[in-house]
């Protein structure tokens, strides 16, 4: 088995699934899978908790990073084993997170311009959310993503500016 330079996650997967089918079989793959990515999420914690101080032993940083580069490529491999395209899934969710804001206010919270950058990026169909940006291209490019991801493509965001104190 080699391990592709500089590490390409999907063709790695492809790798390491196939080595996988040839130890275990091809049945009952995705459950196996499943299995395996929430063992690998577990000895994340773990490897952190005891990093952290939080566990009876205590622990490194390297161990933390070891784990944590587990539950990526399980991720890869479980998702090569179920058919997903990872790379687009992320670049899907990538665009959808940047764009729905970190934070929902509170029914009733009004927003601190202080908190927020220059723009304000709103959307009269989404109105318990609010974006911000620093630049007027950031702002365009957040509405038009939300846009694109919320609305079909439909120009629904609302870009405003927002005073700095
Ligand atoms: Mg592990
Ligand atoms: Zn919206």
């Amino acid at each position: 088995m080699t391990t592709p330079h500089p590490i390409d996650l999907p063709t790695l997967a492809r790798v390491l699934r196939a080595a996988l089918i040839n130890a275990f079989g091809a049945d009952g793959e995705h459950v196996r899978q499943t299995l395996c990515l929430a063992e690998e999420a577990g000895e994340f914690v773990q490897a952190a908790r005891r990093y952290l101080g939080l566990a009876r032993t205590p622990g490194d940083l390297a161990p933390v990073a070891a784990e944590l580069a587990d539950v990526v490529i399980t991720a890869y491999v479980t998702a090569e084993a179920f058919g997903i395209d990872l790379p687009a899934a992320i670049a899907a969710k990538a665009g959808e997170i940047q764009t729905r804001g970190m934070r929902t206010p509170r029914v009733g919270d009004t927003p601190d311009p202080t908190a927020y950058g220059p723009f304000a990026v709103t959307c009269p169909a989404c109105p318990d959310r609010v974006w911000t940006a620093d630049t007027d291209d950031d702002a365009l490019n957040i509405a038009a993503v939300h846009d694109d991801t919320h609305h079909d493509g439909d120009a629904t965001a609302a870009i405003a500016r927002l005073e700095r104190n």
